[in-house]
């Protein structure tokens, strides 16, 4: 489904990703962890198309077909979707508008036509009961004064509504206490299937002990520098990222 190709990219002339492979298939789950700094918001943005970041080298291919060379908006309605680190307010824009228009559009490229008014306000219940999310909060401006733990489980709402068949979470774990987690979490295991994927970004291992993925990799200084099953997550939780610092220069 995605294949980065040695991906190198730059903001403002500093280099960040230096190289970065990875392969992500259908049904499958890839934690991507890593120190602050490391790149992991970098590779998110990359991929989802923000413009700021300059690709200097490599491939990105998604069902085929080449990422790098589409707006964000077709990457989106490719099937690609990224939850934010810091979901952005908008105020004058109604989270219910917000994720009719974005259906509305994902279903357009589908060649499917919008949902009845009915229909679409089924599926917003069934999903809302999904992510556990107040009724109220829909009707409110999308993110505007809701709370840390509201805005993440809201970006599952997103998530649950358009259904993309790769979905990147940028630390949606951080900020978030414990039962929020929980609901994030089951939110995305109710949501996975053999036709989708996720790439989880975190900075903890504890979000792992309820999303378990398929692989882990630990992003250091730009490079994916060790690839392992979950067991790589609870390795690193209990020796820190500097264990996998010494082995590297151990075996430099
Ligand atoms: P992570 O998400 O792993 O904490 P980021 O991808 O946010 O890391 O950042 C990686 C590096 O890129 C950091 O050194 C950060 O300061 C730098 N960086 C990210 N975005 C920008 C930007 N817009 N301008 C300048 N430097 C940036
Ligand atoms: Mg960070
Ligand atoms: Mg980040």
């Amino acid at each position: 489904m995605l294949n980065i190709n040695n991906l190198q990219t730059s903001v403002e002339g500093k280099e960040i990703l230096k190289g970065i492979s990875l392969q992500v298939n259908a049904g499958e789950i890839h934690a991507i962890m890593g120190p602050n700094g490391s790149g992991k918001s970098t590779l998110a943005s990359v991929l989802a198309g923000k413009e700021s970041y300059e690709v200097t080298g490599g491939e990105v291919s998604f069902d085929g077909k080449d990422l790098l060379d589409m707006s964000p908006e077709d990457r989106a309605r490719e099937g690609l979707f990224l939850a934010f680190q810091y979901p952005v307010e908008i105020p004058g824009v109604s989270n219910i508008n917000f994720l009719k228009t974005a259906l509305t559009e994902i279903r357009a490229y589908k060649g499917l036509p919008p949902l009845s008014s009915k229909d679409f306000l089924k599926l917003l219940k069934d999903k809302q009961e999904v992510v556990e999310l107040k009724a109220s909060l829909v009707n409110r401006s999308l993110n505007e004064g809701f709370s840390g733990g509201e805005k993440k489980r809201n970006e599952i709402l997103q998530l649950a509504m358009l259904e993309p068949k790769l979905a990147i979470l940028d630390e949606t774990d951080s900020g978030l206490d414990i039962d929020a987690l929980r609901v994030v979490a089951s939110g995305v295991n109710k949501l996975r299937s053999e036709n989708n994927a996720f790439l989880i970004i975190t900075h903890y291992q504890r979000l792992l002990d309820y999303i378990v993925p398929d692989f882990v990799h630990i992003l250091y200084d730009g490079r994916i520098i060790k690839s392992g099953t979950k067991e790589l997550a609870l390795e690193l939780e209990e020796k820190g990222y500097d264990w996998v610092k010494d082995e590297l220069s151990a075996a430099a």
